[in-house]
Formats: structure tokens, sequence, C-alpha cells
């Protein structure tokens, strides 16, 4: 399934800047044969209650993934775009900062969670999203990502959580 996947992720240079080599991942998300691989993959690794996706790729991955696994859907989404009562995590990012917010009732102590997007770069995004998912008092038990940079580094941030990657390069 490894090569399936490599072949389906398009490189797109010099996107969104100059310099930049942007994973593209909707050639998979068209072919429903890989795309429901994927789903299936990763609604096996774990057992848990709920599935948290990143805004906005983690989400077309979450969803189906939380149907597959029996398990609810919580979105993490960039400030100001959640309606009810949020807990927000700030990170860094090569210029500026970025924030992003979860609701408070979404998750609960004893909430077993997985959090699941698409590609994993420098790991800032899923370390803000295990810090607020830790703050509702709920247990990360993995990181699912379709796609690890691992010349990036990502994972150093995310020592002593399972991270599984479907594909690195
Ligand atoms: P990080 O915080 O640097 O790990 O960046 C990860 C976040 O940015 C994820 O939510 C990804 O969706 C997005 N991202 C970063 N690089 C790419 C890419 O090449 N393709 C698709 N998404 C990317």
């Amino acid at each position: 399934m490894k090569d399936r996947i490599l072949d389906l992720i398009r490189d797109v240079p010099d996107y969104p800047q100059p310099g930049v080599m942007f994973k593209d991942i909707t050639p998979l998300l068209d072919d429903h044969v890989a795309f429901k691989a994927v789903v299936d993959e990763i609604a096996g690794m774990f057992e848990v209650d709920k599935i948290v996706g990143i805004e906005s790729r983690g989400f077309i991955l979450a969803a189906p993934v939380a149907y597959r696994a029996g398990a609810g859907f919580v979105p993490v989404r960039k400030k100001g775009k959640l309606p009810s009562a949020t807990l927000e995590e700030s990170y860094d990012l090569e210029y500026g900062s970025a924030t992003i917010e979860v609701h408070r009732d979404a998750m609960a102590p004893g909430d077993r969670v997985l959090i699941v997007d698409d590609v994993l770069a420098t790991g800032g995004t899923a370390r803000a999203t295990v810090e607020l998912v830790r703050r509702t008092g709920a247990e990360v038990v993995g990181i699912a990502v379709l796609m690890e940079l691992a010349f990036l580094k990502g994972r150093e941030r995310l020592e002593g959580v399972d991270l599984r990657s479907l594909v690195i390069v």
C-alpha cells in the first residue's frame, strides 16, 4: 500500500510559497480504492472513543476514520471558527505564530483519543493538538498521519506519543 500512497501524493513545487515542495493528497482522495484503504488502515490502528481531526485536510481523513472506527469526531480548528466555549493553544511558525482551538466539552477525562492529520511537517500543529487534548483531561493514545516529512524532524517534538505514519519520506 505504501507505494500506491506515494504514487498518489503529488509534489507541487513552490506552493504556497517559493522554495516549498507541497505534498498534495487530492489525487489519493480521488482514488476511492486508495482512500478507503487509508481510512480502514488508520481506523484499525487503535481502540479509541474520539478521533480528533486537524483543520482542514485532517478533517477529510478523520471524519471517515471516526465513522469506520465507531468513534466520535472532534474538530480542531483555527482560532475563531468554533462557536462554543474553547481551549486554545498557540505555536510558532517559520514566520509568526498560529492558534488552534477545540471545544472545551468535546472530550473529557477517561476518553481515549486518536489525532489524525494528512501531513506531519515540523510537528508544531500536532504538538499543539496533543496539548489541547490533554488539557481536556482526555488521553492521547496516538497520532496517525498519511505522510511524515522526516527531514523536518516533527517526530522529535512528539516524544512519548505513539506516532504512526503510513508513509515516511
Ligand atoms: P507542521 O505543523 O509544520 O507539522 O505542519 C503540519 C500542518 O501543515 C498539517 O496540518 C498539514 O495539513 C499542513 N502541511 C504542512 N506541509 C504540508 C504539505 O506539504 N502538504 C499538505 N499539508 C501540509
